[in-house]
């Protein structure tokens, strides 16, 4: 069993009283571990610790440094790949196959991250283009913005969590950390691990609690210059108040629509859509959850689908051929089935699924469902798709357009000139042309219009925002 405290300037701080919680595997409630939560007097002292070693270690830091730290980083976590993976399993009641593809994304993160920390980080601009900027030269610098709070949610304990501190040590930036609470474990076995490769005490701490206990504090705090959360709107849009006259990132929610064209090759449409709805039991933020399908193939795509749904093992997620586990939490599982029941009694038809047994929710397909529903307006987070028919592609983009999210869109066509119209019309971070919404790489500019967030991630797009600019000018004498 695992018993964490925070992780201040390099030493983890626990015991004394402190207040505790269990972290327990959401599919059969075993106990995966105990975390003393920080207490204000922590987060004082991380705050502080991350401030000094920003102004007396990070921001002196030459780059190749940091890139090797990163580098390093990567090598451990990929030669650890299997603890992280069975501890995300347990932690966040990740299926194994899907908790492996997270740690290996995170590789990549670190090692990303490893190399844009040599990459140019300033301009030279062209100053005659102005009248009176003859001979002159004016250069714009990229410098770390400081210590940067990174507030974080359950879903990818791990990779979520490097979005944010890879970019910050390639910038130069040094954190304080708020993990989510229901899943703390990873963050901080991550965190431990870039020390022994070499980052300096005090560059990443980690402080474990209770959201509404520590991160007001930690958002207004005078030191923290930036604040980037990722997580649900309604606590996203709170912070945001809270982190007045700060730069923000917020990485939000969303209801992801996908749209199938009569022209798409329906079978790579129906495997990629199975998959983006029901990938950790739909718990990540592009998840597929409103299906466009045009009239034409509307019935074959159906019987293709919930075919293709019910073939799911949906279970343990320990076991390897488990491709559906549960939900994080009870309250989270009888919220989506309350859902499910809601749309069903508002005249929605139930094709499969509905059925829940503790956390563990059945893949449902829903039909004849309205934009009213909340399956359809709201973010089901939950293995729960909706398919609705259309008949032209207006209509169809006015749909997927009638919505407060605008995250990622899938579009599956073989029209090349009706991708591009897609891609100009959608209101969206991003467009994918025969892949899911649910599709993410980790070095894309990825980032949510409308209230999906603002800001970006995608490692040299986060160090765009952990960094600013400033110039310099020259007058040739
Ligand atoms: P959440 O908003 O409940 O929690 C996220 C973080 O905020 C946690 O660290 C939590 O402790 C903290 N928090 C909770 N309540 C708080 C409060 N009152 N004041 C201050 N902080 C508080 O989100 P979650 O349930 O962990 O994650 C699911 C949400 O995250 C979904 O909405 C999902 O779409 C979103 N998400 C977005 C992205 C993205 O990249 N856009 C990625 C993953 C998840």
């Amino acid at each position: 069993m695992i018993h964490i405290g925070s992780f201040v300037n390099g030493k983890e701080r626990k015991g004394n009283g402190r207040v505790q919680q269990e972290v327990r595997n959401p599919y059969d409630n075993t106990l995966v571990g105990v975390v003393d939560f920080a207490t204000l007097e922590d987060l004082e002292i991380a705050i502080e610790n991350a401030y000094d070693t920003f102004e007396h270690v990070m921001k002196k830091m030459p780059a190749h440094q940091r890139s090797a730290i990163l580098r390093k980083s990567a090598d451990l976590l990929e030669a650890r790949s299997e603890d992280f993976a069975q501890l995300l399993c347990q932690e966040a009641g990740k299926p194994i196959r899907d908790a492996r593809g997270e740690v290996s994304r995170a590789v990549q993160v670190l090692r990303f991250a490893s190399e844009e920390a040599k990459r140019n980080d300033g301009e030279l601009i062209k100053m005659d283009a102005a009248i009176g900027g003859e001979e002159r030269i004016g250069l714009v610098k990229r410098k770390p913005i400081g210590v940067i709070a990174a507030i974080t949610p359950f879903n990818f304990p791990l990779n979520l969590v490097l979005h944010k501190l890879a970019p910050a040590v390639a910038a130069g930036c040094t954190v304080v950390l708020k993990p989510a609470e229901k899943t703390p474990l990873s963050a901080m076995k991550l965190v431990q691990l870039m020390t022994e490769a070499g980052l300096p005490s005090g560059a990443i701490n980690v402080v474990n609690g209770l959201g509404a206990a520590l991160v007001p504090p930690l958002v207004e705090h005078r030191y923290i210059k930036k604040v980037t959360f990722t997580g649900s709107g309604t606590v996203g849009f709170k912070i945001q108040e809270m982190a007045r006259h700060k730069k923000i990132t917020l990485e939000l929610g969303a209801n992801s629509p996908n749209i199938v064209f009569p022209d798409a090759n329906l079978e790579i449409a129906v495997a990629g859509l199975v998959k983006g709805g029901f990938v950790f039991a739909g718990q990540a933020c592009i998840s597929v959850q409103r299906i466009y399908v045009h009239r034409d193939i509307y019935s074959a795509f159906v019987d293709a689908f919930v075919s293709a749904v019910q073939s799911l093992n949906v279970g343990d997620p320990a076991l390897e051929t488990t491709d559906v586990g549960p939900l994080i939490t009870l309250e989270a599982a009888c919220r989506a089935e309350a859902w499910i029941q809601e749309a069903v009694a508002q005249g929605a038809r139930l094709l499969t699924g509905g059925q829940r047994q503790g956390t563990l929710l059945q893949p449902t397909v829903l039909t004849n469902v309205t934009p009213e529903m909340k399956v359809v307006c709201e973010e089901v987070f939950a293995p729960i798709v909706t398919i609705l028919p259309f008949e032209t592609e207006e209509e169809v983009i006015a749909a997927v357009n009638d919505s407060p999210y605008g995250l990622q869109a899938g579009v599956f066509t073989s029209d090349i000139n009706r991708a591009f119209h897609l891609f100009e019309t959608l209101e969206m971070g991003g467009v994918w042309i025969n892949e899911t919404s649910t599709v993410r790489h980790d070095h894309y500019p990825y980032g949510g219009v409308k209230q999906s967030g603002i800001g970006l991630e995608g490692v040299a797009y986060a160090i765009k925002e952990m960094t600013e600019p400033k110039f310099l000018g020259i007058r040739l004498v």
